[in-house]
């Protein structure tokens, strides 16, 4: 769901208030710290549990409580707390992710509220767009390693959603925040398999891109690329996309232009016309706000056409923009879609 936000200015609200939190050890050089469970046959029976080992000569011992954002009952209302919980020990399997970063998605507030069906009724944390690295494990190949957690982490691939392309709809699907806990934590601990393993360049310091930067990869990012997969564009297609300032409807637009070579008509509220990014053009290469009532409709629909005209140029057969791409909350934003679409164009309703 599109949001008036974009995400760069939440990573760096919420990463300064998690480092207000942050225990005393926590420093940023710890992200390449090792640590290991103690494997010798004369461990005490708590280290067999699955207790870390804290006299391991190559290991900085997890801490045994963090800072997580919570929500200790869920209900109607939003209720987050910044609470200390304890650091779970990983079990076979299982890997604890020092989360460097994590966005802050538009639906994180809604999974805090409820409980909806399959989600916890207490201690949630939610999170679905957290980078990483593993710091413990049972598999020292491991350690190290950049990782990502995001929504989605297992589907099925036998059932119709999947076979349909649908994984997001698997009755089957582990999920985070649903099913696991999410990232509004420093360290979380999970099967392995549910987080995936990203590229060293990520958390390169020589890199031009923030790390912050990849986590909207991770769910924002992948729902625009995934509209725009359905789009199909080729280049010099004119895609309309509403809610542009959104943190979805950005991303569309920046990809749109940046990778398919599209020529983007962005739809979003009047003042999101003076958004830098909308002025600067790294998003859209026109704007028009979205009609603030019924009777705007028809001129905002005629806009679009010959918006389209010039974009396209001379010699041009086609009546309308190839894509709408819809990334708005708003009902104005879905109205009269068919309007402005060439035929053989094709509608993507995002969320
Ligand atoms: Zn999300
Ligand atoms: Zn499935």
């Amino acid at each position: 769901m599109a949001t008036t936000e974009r995400p760069r200015l939440r990573f760096r609200a919420l990463r300064k208030s998690f480092l207000k939190a942050a225990p005393a050890q926590d420093s940023k050089n710890s992200v390449v710290s090792v640590c290991v469970e103690k494997q010798d046959d004369n461990a005490s029976s708590s280290s067999k549990a699955g207790v870390l080992s804290t006299d391991v000569s190559t290991s900085i011992v997890l801490p045994k409580e963090q800072f997580a954002v919570l929500t200790p009952v869920v209900g109607p209302t939003l209720n987050l707390q910044i609470t200390k919980i304890a650091v779970a020990p990983p079990k076979p399997g299982e890997v604890v992710v020092r989360i460097a970063w994590t966005g802050l998605c538009g639906s994180d507030p809604s999974f805090c509220v409820g409980p909806q069906p399959g989600f916890s009724g207490h201690n949630h944390i939610a999170g679905h767009e957290g980078i990483g690295h593993i710091v413990a494990g049972h598999d020292p190949a491991l350690l190290n390693k950049p990782v990502a957690a995001r929504y989605l982490t297992y589907s099925c691939q036998t059932c119709e959603y999947c076979l349909r392309g649908l994984p997001e709809s698997c009755p089957r699907q582990l999920a985070f925040p649903k099913n696991l806990n999410g990232t509004f934590q420093h360290y979380i601990t999970v099967p392995r398999h549910s987080v995936i393993q990203l590229p060293e360049y990520v958390f390169a310091r020589d890199s031009t891109i923030h790390p912050s930067a990849y986590a909207a990869a991770l769910c924002s990012g992948s729902a625009a690329l995934k509209a725009l997969r359905a789009a199909q564009p080729r280049t010099g297609a004119i895609i309309v996309v509403s809610g542009i300032t959104g943190s979805i409807g950005h991303l569309v637009g920046l990809m749109a232009k940046h990778i398919y070579a599209a020529k983007v008509i962005g739809v979003d509220v009047k003042l999101k016309a003076e958004d830098p990014i909308v002025e600067k053009g790294d998003v859209c290469d026109r704007f028009i706000p979205v009609p603030e009532c019924a009777e705007q409709e028809e001129s905002f629909q005629q806009s679009i056409v010959k918006l389209c005209e010039d974009l396209r140029g001379q010699n041009n057969i086609l009546v309308g923009a190839d894509s709408a791409i819809i990334c708005a909350n708003r009902v104005i934003g879905f109205r009269n879609l068919t309007s402005y679409i060439c035929d053989g164009g094709s509608i993507i309703i995002v969320g």
